[in-house]
């Protein structure tokens, strides 16, 4: 692991709100007006294909962001909406964008936590989950669609929550890696949506693959992307060791542990701080690495196993 290099974000981004961008030939991104301390400067909606489209992320339940789609459209017959996960900053638009274009939608399948909810547990990111749309076609992680003479191979990449998909777009060597792998911030990993387990089994799935360039959900697009997912990684594995090092020291609530270890923190991120906290000690648990008393909590007191 010694060429790994550290993480470095880039948010030099000017998403152009609202216009539609060349990417590469045959791809427009269209980022929605949505922007925040969780989506960055809005979500990123894509456009594959000249003739025929395919939509990647329509976005959220947005008048200006539906009006500005349907101009970038064009008329254009869509032959699909693909979603990456049914977080509502990605997928809330789709049922007005299905009943002007006509185009089914096809994702993983319906959202669902990533784990069953303890007693008395409740699930924060709940407003933000599509719960009530249903794919038109189930995707399966492997098979390779295609539009206007493009081809989209689909990935499987549960963790940021448990329905999220990747796809990676044959010819020209990149992917989109939606909520997954992202260049400005790290994802968000929030039990019991999502699961730090699956994030990594996910990250790890990732690495080996040759595409050089993500298109993120947010964001502007990540070049080198091998190196930079293996840079998430060891992310992910050093906050891993200060929370081991921090309860090792004798912390043992996640509110030190976020005090301790995200310095600098924006206020209105703690509680995805603490969160964060609660899935990697979840994992750590499930390893036998660190005990608390009975399910792991974000009230639970914790130490070395
Ligand atoms: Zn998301």
């Amino acid at each position: 692991m010694t060429s790994v290099p550290s993480l470095v974000f880039n948010t030099d981004f000017d998403p152009q709100t609202g216009a539609p961008v060349a990417v590469i030939p045959g791809l427009a991104r269209l980022t929605a007006p949505n922007a925040s301390p969780y989506t960055f400067t809005g979500t990123n909606t894509f456009l594959i294909g000249r003739d025929r489209l395919a939509i990647i992320d329509p976005g959220p339940d947005d008048d200006t962001h539906l009006a500005a789609l349907l101009a970038a459209i064009a008329g254009r017959p869509v032959e699909a909406i693909v979603l990456t996960h049914t977080h509502k900053d990605h997928s809330a638009l789709v049922p007005r964008l299905r009943a002007t274009t006509g185009a089914p939608v096809w994702f993983e399948g319906r959202h669902r936590l990533s784990r069953p909810l303890h007693p008395f547990e409740i699930n924060t990111l709940s407003r933000s989950c599509d719960w009530r749309l249903v794919p038109d076609r189930v995707l399966k992680d492997g098979e390779v669609l295609s539009f206007d003479g493009m081809e989209l191979e689909v990935i499987a990449t549960p963790g940021h929550c448990a329905n999220h998909m990747a796809y990676a777009l044959k010819e020209t060597n990149s992917l989109f890696s939606g909520d997954h792998v992202m260049g400005w911030s790290t994802s968000i990993v929030a039990p019991p949506d999502g699961a730090m387990s699956d994030y990594m089994a996910s990250l790890y799935k990732l690495a080996p693959r040759s595409e050089n360039v993500y298109f993120p959900g947010h964001g502007n697009l990540i070049r080198e992307a091998p190196r930079f997912v293996q840079s998430y990684i060891r992310h992910r594995l050093g906050r891993e060791e200060s929370i081991l090092h921090r309860l090792s020291k004798g912390a043992a609530d996640i509110p030190t542990l976020v005090r301790a270890i995200y310095i600098g923190i924006d206020p209105r991120l703690v509680g995805a701080a603490g969160l964060s906290v609660l899935a990697h000690l979840e994992d750590l648990v499930a390893r036998g690495q660190v005990v608390t008393d009975g399910l792991p909590s974000i009230a639970g007191i914790y130490r070395l196993a």
